[in-house]
């Protein structure tokens, strides 16, 4: 057993929701950050999720406008 936890890309990806959220336990998140400190596929992976986020909030609050 290795120390530290370590994630595959598909772990990341499937608990990516909860890390953009801000809802993983403390070890997990360590985990999340770590795996992003080593592979830039899931730091894009990452960044165009959060725009995605971004983008269909922003759309809601227009829904709303209109
Ligand atoms: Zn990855």
């Amino acid at each position: 057993m290795t120390e530290r936890e370590s994630i595959t890309c598909r772990d990341f990806i499937e608990s990516l929701d909860d890390f953009v959220a801000d809802e993983m336990t403390p070890e997990k998140k360590s985990a999340a950050v770590a795996h992003l400190g080593e592979c830039r596929s899931c730091v894009a992976y990452d960044e165009s999720y959060r725009r995605t986020i971004a983008l269909e909030r922003s759309l809601k609050a227009d829904d709303r406008q209109a």
